[in-house]
């Protein structure tokens, strides 16, 4: 069981945003901009494009519904879309609003966000689903 899944199952607590009964949103434990969040698969895969066709696209429009929460609760220009993989084995998709790109870089992360600043980043966002 990824890490991921124990969080989707509760086992794990997270700053949650969304899910419906495919899909899971939470913000990014160490966010390179507030605000990042990451859309998982409940089903278990590994690799992103070993996703069926049906699956990863439905995976995006997921992405699209949350990614308008962000754009709307978190000053920004646009919400990037990054994907990854190289720490989790559990395909996931990270949203990043940015306000240039240097809000992207995956090498300067938030030091210690604060758990009172992540609840209410999450609370900003959900509020605008
Ligand atoms: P990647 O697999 O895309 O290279 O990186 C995994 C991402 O998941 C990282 O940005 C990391 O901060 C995030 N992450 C790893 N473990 C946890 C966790 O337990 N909770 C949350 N919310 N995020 C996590």
């Amino acid at each position: 069981m990824t890490i991921f899944s124990r969080i989707i199952a509760g086992e794990i607590p997270c700053y949650k945003i969304a899910e419906d009964d495919r899909f899971f949103a939470f913000l990014d434990i160490n966010p390179v901009n507030w605000g990042h969040t990451l859309i998982v698969p409940k089903r278990e895969e590994d690799y992103i494009f070993d996703l069926s066709d049906e699956e990863l696209g439905a995976m995006m429009v997921f992405a699209k519904k949350v990614a308008a929460a962000i754009k709307e609760a978190i000053p920004c220009r646009k919400v990037g879309v990054t994907v990854l993989g190289l720490e989790v084995p559990h395909a996931h998709i990270h949203l990043v609003p940015l306000k240039n790109e240097g809000d992207m870089n995956f090498s300067n992360k938030i030091s210690d966000p604060s758990p009172e600043k992540m609840k209410q980043i999450a609370a900003a966002i959900t509020a605008k689903l």
